[in-house]
């Protein structure tokens, strides 16, 4: 049986043409929750090959892209943070920067960052019952070549948004915006924002008082 798993459904060389690369655990995505799982998987399975795909050219996810003024964690970093790497800075809640200097420190001080292959999206993978392997289909961003590494094991630490483009909801009156839009992950367009008339989508604050906020639903 073939089961086949869309990356876009949910939310070393690994491969030439003669040689496939198999891995014990491949972890898709070097945000907190691959580096997490990372670690646990190398100090509970340390005979077991593990490498992480991240899709960006840098780690951290989620406290890499956001950038807009004051951004920042909602949880104390006490919990928010691994129970095997505790948070020891003084403040409890805590701003973009600091988490993703926390989670690269992090990822370097447990040899994390040496298992991630950045610039490799995974495309789709596909699992084969008779060989009990995944064979994953992943991307090289920076060179547009494709290779099909396999693995026993797929985890999926992706996070649950898109990174190429934010959350874009339908404005009332129109299909289309006259009006320019940002986004907490692309940024304001600064000039725009400072003169008005610009839309604000998503979580966050807007970039200026006077952006106006999307509606959470499209009128009926
Ligand atoms: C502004 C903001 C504040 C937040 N504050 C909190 C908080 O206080 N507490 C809380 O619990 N949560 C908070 N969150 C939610 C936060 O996103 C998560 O808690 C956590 O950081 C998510 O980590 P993650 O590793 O699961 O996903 P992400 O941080 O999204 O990382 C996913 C990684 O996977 C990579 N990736 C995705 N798809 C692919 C693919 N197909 N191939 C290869 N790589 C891929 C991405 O490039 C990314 O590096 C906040 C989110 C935002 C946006």
């Amino acid at each position: 049986m073939h089961r086949h798993l869309d990356a876009a459904d949910d939310g070393g060389t690994m491969s030439t043409g003669t040689t496939v690369e198999h891995l014990d655990v491949l972890i898709v995505g070097a945000g907190l929750s691959g580096i997490g799982a990372a670690y646990y998987l190398q100090r509970d399975h340390p005979q077991r090959s593990v490498a992480l795909l991240e899709a960006r050219e840098a780690s951290g996810g989620t406290w890499d892209l956001f950038r807009y003024p004051g951004v920042r964690s909602d949880s104390d970093l006490h919990t928010f943070g691994y129970e095997f790497e505790p948070w020891r800075a003084p403040q409890a809640v805590a701003g973009a920067d600091q988490i993703l200097a926390y989670l690269r420190d992090t990822a370097a001080r447990h040899g994390i960052d040496r298992r991630t292959r950045y610039h490799h999206r995974v495309v789709s993978a596909s699992w084969s019952s008779d060989d009990a392997r995944w064979t994953v289909d992943v991307e090289r961003t920076d060179t547009g070549e494709h290779v099909e590494p396999t693995c026993s094991w797929l985890f999926c630490a992706g996070g649950y948004y898109r990174y190429d483009r934010g959350h874009t909801p339908r404005r009332p009156g129109s299909t289309a915006s006259p009006a320019p839009s940002c986004t907490p992950s692309t940024g304001p367009p600064t000039s725009t924002c400072a003169t008005g008339g610009c839309w604000w989508s998503a979580a966050g604050p807007p970039p200026s008082p006077s952006c106006r906020r999307s509606p959470r639903r499209p009128p009926t």
